[in-house]
């Protein structure tokens, strides 16, 4: 397939959905509960919802939505520094437009925007770049956030800050890593999962052979896959396909995108900007050890986080947030207390209903309030 209509082709789609059907009657477990499969990416998320998979699907697949969208991530505390960063007199904070949203202990940066703070949204950080040697007067942070996706462009763009001695350039440092995230969901007590299908973008950089202790340490299938609706259907039916024949392994249905080996060149760029961190703090998650690189000393120059004192606290998120327990799959985003009341996308009072592809925002848009998720027969706790 070419194009993208192809990807969206119902005559397809239904066949696709007719072998899923039969898959699912020769899985055992099917007998006494749903088959859970965690999309770890909220690209993934996004899919389902807007094209109403879930509702295609069989009612013996049910998806848990994965920690997969990184600014739904993000702790309270790293968007505060972030606005203490932005409210420095000589700074000029560069970010994406998600993130402007996401709200720390009383603003986010678009509140700390409209009260005088020079905050910028750019498509790349090589636009934060260039607004550093436009403005050599002022320093330039670049709000650096995203999984293995996005972590070459930062640290592409920071080798060119040192190549052109630029020295007015930062970059506040929250990307995190996905292989310690799904080892902690795996080992954690209170989530029981069949299979996965594995984030595509990310594997694009990493490639597929990460994953490997997923099937043969943990036992469960992953298929990484593609965005478009049939891609998401095609690697149900492959994580489905391996549970009907008793089978675990690493699966690539998005091969048109994503090598064995990964971007050589990618990971070199993340090898040499960035080391790992002893542990990180990921909302709704916890602590994870591993979970997110920082700058390397040898460029501590270019790190926001050695350049200016910032106040570093941990701020609990509000109590009527269930954020933690969607990422984990316990409840489904309808599920939660303040879901559509209190917290909207115009108005959100956790992080999964900031981003289009938090799961509580994807929930939204597209009208997801199903009567089972409302009443639930059983769940994956
Ligand atoms: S509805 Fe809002 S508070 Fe509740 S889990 Fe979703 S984002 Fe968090």
């Amino acid at each position: 397939m070419k194009f993208v209509d192809e990807f969206r082709d119902p005559q397809k789609a239904r066949i696709l959905l007719q072998e899923i059907e039969g898959l699912v009657k020769r899985i055992p477990v099917c007998r006494d509960r749903p088959i859970w499969i965690m999309e770890v990416c909220g690209g993934h998320t996004h899919t389902i919802f807007r094209y109403g998979l879930n509702k295609m699907l069989p009612k013996e697949v049910e998806f848990i939505h994965g920690p997969g969208c990184p600014v739904c991530v993000l702790p309270r505390g790293r968007v505060d520094d972030c606005i203490a960063l932005a409210e420095r007199d000589e700074v000029i904070m560069t970010t994406f437009g998600d993130a402007m949203r996401v709200t720390g202990l009383k603003k986010n940066l678009l509140q700390a925007k409209a009260e005088g703070a020079d905050v910028r949204m750019v498509y790349s950080p090589l636009d934060a770049l260039n607004l550093a040697r436009l403005n050599p007067e002022r320093e330039v942070v670049f709000f650096g956030l995203g999984f293995e996706t996005t972590m070459p462009s930062t640290a592409l763009t920071l080798l060119q800050a040192r190549e052109e001695g630029i020295n007015n350039f930062s970059i506040f440092c929250n990307h995190i890593t996905i292989i310690p995230t799904i080892k902690a969901i795996l080992d954690s007590p209170d989530l029981q999962l069949d299979g996965f299908l594995g984030p595509g973008h990310v594997s694009m950089v990493i490639g597929t052979k990460p994953y490997s202790f997923i099937a043969e340490y943990y036992r469960k299938p992953i298929t990484i896959a593609g965005f478009e609706p049939l891609d998401i259907l095609q690697s149900v039916w492959m994580v489905l396909k391996q549970l009907a024949e008793g089978r675990c392994e690493v699966e690539n249905q998005y091969t048109r995108i994503v090598p064995p080996d990964g971007n050589m060149q990618a990971l070199q760029a993340i090898q040499e900007v960035f080391e790992l961190r002893e542990f990180f703090e990921w909302r709704g998650l916890g602590s994870i050890d591993h979970s997110g690189v920082r700058v390397r000393e040898e460029f501590s120059a270019f790190d926001a986080e050695r350049k200016f004192p910032l106040p570093n606290l941990k701020i609990a998120d509000p109590t009527s947030c269930q954020c933690g327990e969607v990422l984990k799959g316990v409840i489904k985003p309808s599920q939660c207390k303040v879901f559509g009341t209190t917290c909207t996308p115009q108005n959100p009072l956790g992080a999964l209903m900031v981003s289009t592809e938090g799961a509580c925002a994807a929930y939204y848009n597209y009208g997801w309030i199903p009567e089972e998720d409302l009443h639930p027969a059983k769940s994956p706790v």
